[in-house]
C-alpha cells in the first residue's frame, strides 16, 4: 500500500477494493467528494491493474457523421441543425463509402458512425449504408448508432427495437455506440435533453442488443447541471445492467463542452474533476473491464495522465470529429498511431492496438509490435495498398 493511504480517510474503501468487495453508492459519493485526488487515484489504480495489468489500449478508427439534421433540439447539443440552417449536411452512401475507403488505406479497423435523427431519410438508407460498407471490407468493424438513433430507426421502419436491431445486424452492424446516455436522472435529462429517450429506453436498447449477443459501450456526460449524486445514480444504472447482461465492453465518461448551445456552464469540468470521475468510475464499475479517457474532450495530455487514475484506454485516432469540436473542444481533430503509442508508453504502460471489442490486435512490449499479431488488424484495402506499394 502507498504510504499516504495508510492514514487516509479513504482507507476503508481501499481495504474494500483490496478485498474485492463492491463499493456502495454512498462510498462512491465519498470518493467524488474527497479532496484527496491522489488517494482516489491510487485506489482506482489498484482496481485498474487487477483488470488489465500494465496494458493500455487505443483503436485505429474513423468517425463518420452521416448527417447533422435532427428532429430534436437537445439543449446541450451544438451539433444538430435544421434543414433551414446553412451548415446542415447529409452524406450520400457513396460519399460515406469513399471516406471509408480512404481511411481503410490508413489502417483503420473500425468505423464509428452516428448522426442526428434525420427528418426524412428512409430506413433503407441505413441498411444500404451498412451493406455497402460491409461489402467494401468484410473485416471492417461497424460501430454505429446511439440508442436514440435506434429508437428513431425503429419508428421509421415501424418495427420493434429487437426487429430493428436484427435488421441492422443482418445489414452489417457489429456493435452499438454508447452515446446519448447523458445523465439518467429524469430532472437533469429534461434540463439538458428534453424530448430525448428516457433512461429506461436507453438501457432497454442496450439490453435488447446484448441479449442478441451484441456488445456496446456506454457513456456519461458530466460537468453541466448534474450533482455528484446524479453521477453516482447514473453509474448505478450501468453497473446494474452490466450485472444482468455483461454486454458492455467499456465505459467512456464524456466531459461537457459548453460552447454554442443552450446550457452555458460557467465552470465546465476541470482536469481534477475529469481525473476523479474516471477514478471513481473505475472503482465503482467493478464489472467493467475497460474505462476510456476520451482525449477529444480532455485533451491527449490529460487523457495520458488519466492512465494513472484508473483509465486503461485512450479511444481512437478518429480522423474527423465534429460533435465535440462544434461544442468548443480545442483538441485536434485526430491523433496518429505514433502519438497514441508515445502517450501510452510515456505513461508507463504497454501500448496495445485493440479492435471494437477491446480485443488486442498488436502489442508493443519492447518498442516493436509483437511479431505475428499485425496481420489480424489489417483491412483488405490496406493490404492491397501495401501489396501495390
Ligand atoms: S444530442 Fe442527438 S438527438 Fe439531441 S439534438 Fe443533438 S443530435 Fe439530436
Amino acid at each position: 500500500m502507498q504510504f499516504f493511504l495508510q492514514h487516509s480517510p479513504l482507507r476503508d474503501l481501499y481495504d474494500k477494493v483490496v478485498a474485492g468487495d463492491r463499493i456502495s453508492d454512498a462510498d462512491a459519493l465519498r470518493l467524488f467528494e474527497s479532496r484527496d485526488l491522489n488517494a482516489v487515484g491510487a485506489i482506482a489504480e489498484l482496481a485498474r491493474r487487477r483488470k488489465v495489468g500494465n496494458q493500455a489500449s487505443f483503436i485505429i478508427n474513423r468517425y463518420i457523421n452521416y448527417s447533422n439534421y435532427c428532429i430534436l433540439s437537445c439543449q446541450f447539443c451544438s451539433f444538430a441543425r435544421k434543414k433551414r440552417d446553412a451548415d446542415g449536411f447529409e452524406l450520400s452512401i457513396e460519399q460515406i463509402v469513399a471516406k471509408a475507403r480512404e481511411a481503410l488505406g490508413l489502417g483503420i479497423t473500425e468505423l464509428h458512425i452516428v448522426g442526428g435523427l434525420h427528418p426524412s431519410l428512409p430506413f433503407t438508407y441505413y441498411t444500404d449504408m451498412l451493406k455497402a460498407l460491409r461489402e467494401l471490407d468484410p473485416r471492417l468493424q461497424l460501430k454505429c448508432f446511439t440508442a436514440i438513433e435506434v429508437l428513431h430507426l425503429a419508428w421509421l421502419a415501424k418495427k420493434s427495437v429487437a426487429e430493428t436491431l436484427q435488421a441492422l445486424k443482418q445489414a452489417g452492424l457489429d456493435s452499438l455506440t454508447g452515446g446519448g446516455a447523458e445523465i439518467f436522472r429524469k430532472e437533469v435529462r429534461s434540463a439538458i435533453a428534453r424530448g430525448k429517450e428516457s433512461a429506461e429506453e436507453y438501457l432497454d436498447v442496450h439490453r435488447t442488443w446484448h441479449r442478441m449477443g451484441g456488445r456496446s459501450t456506454c457513456t456519461m456526460l458530466y460537468g453541466h447541471v448534474e450533482s455528484l449524486a446524479d453521477r453516482v445514480d447514473h453509474l448505478r444504472y450501468l453497473r446494474d445492467l452490466q450485472d444482468e447482461t455483461h454486454g458492455f465492453v467499456g465505459f467512456v465518461p464524456l466531459p461537457y463542452q459548453p460552447e454554442d448551445n443552450d446550457i452555458p456552464v460557467e465552470h465546465p469540468p476541470t482536469g481534477a474533476d475529469s481525473l476523479r470521475t474516471i477514478a471513481v468510475s473505475r472503482i465503482y464499475l467493478d464489472n467493467f473491464d475497460h474505462i476510456t479517457a476520451y482525449w477529444v474532450g480532455m485533451g491527449l495530455k490529460l487523457a495520458q495522465v488519466a492512465l494513472s487514475y484508473g483509465a486503461d484506454d485512450l479511444h481512437g485516432t478518429i480522423l474527423e470529429e465534429h460533435i465535440f469540436h462544434m461544442a468548443g473542444a480545442t483538441s485536434p481533430q485526430q491523433q496518429t498511431e505514433a502519438e497514441m503509442i508515445k502517450a501510452i508508453r510515456e505513461a508507463g504502460r504497454t501500448p496495445v492496438q485493440r479492435n471494437s471489442f477491446y480485443e488486442p490486435i498488436r502489442t508493443w512490449d519492447d518498442g516493436a509490435p509483437e511479431s505475428g499479431a499485425k496481420q489480424d488488424g489489417r483491412s483488405r484495402v490496406l493490404e492491397e495498398n501495401l501489396a501495390t506499394g
